[in-house]
């Protein structure tokens, strides 16, 4: 299952909706996680699992904002908002805040606006 969320920033900035995580079909293959690409400007959703990531509007190389934990504790309940990856690390998407790619302060946030599968 995966989520949809909106980058949003108070100084007008919006993209979206992304999608985080990965459906029923690529699971295991692929899992998208939100970045930042510096030639875009834009927050968007890159492939985790593909190295090096790369931005799906220009084809250059992004960042990852939300970084995978490592797995040390697989008992460990995993929250409602997050994905073990098929490399078994754990990601979770914290709403935020992130340095925007607009205005460059620490007013993104990611809100979650629905779920697919
Ligand atoms: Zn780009
Ligand atoms: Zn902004």
């Amino acid at each position: 299952m995966g989520l949809l969320i909106t980058a949003e920033c108070s100084c007008g900035y919006r993209h979206g909706p992304l999608t985080v995580g990965a459906g029923m079909i690529n699971f295991d293959t692929e899992c998208y996680v939100p970045a930042r690409c510096d030639s875009c400007h834009d927050i968007i959703s890159a492939d985790i699992m593909n190295t090096p990531a790369t931005c799906p509007q220009c084809d250059g190389g992004v960042t990852f904002i939300v970084e995978p934990l490592d797995s040390q504790t697989p008992t460990e309940e995993i929250p409602i908002d997050g994905w073990v990856l098929p490399d078994d690390r754990i990601l979770v998407v914290d709403p935020g805040p992130y340095p925007c790619p607009r205005c460059d302060t620490m007013t993104l946030h990611l809100p979650v606006t629905g779920m697919f599968d």
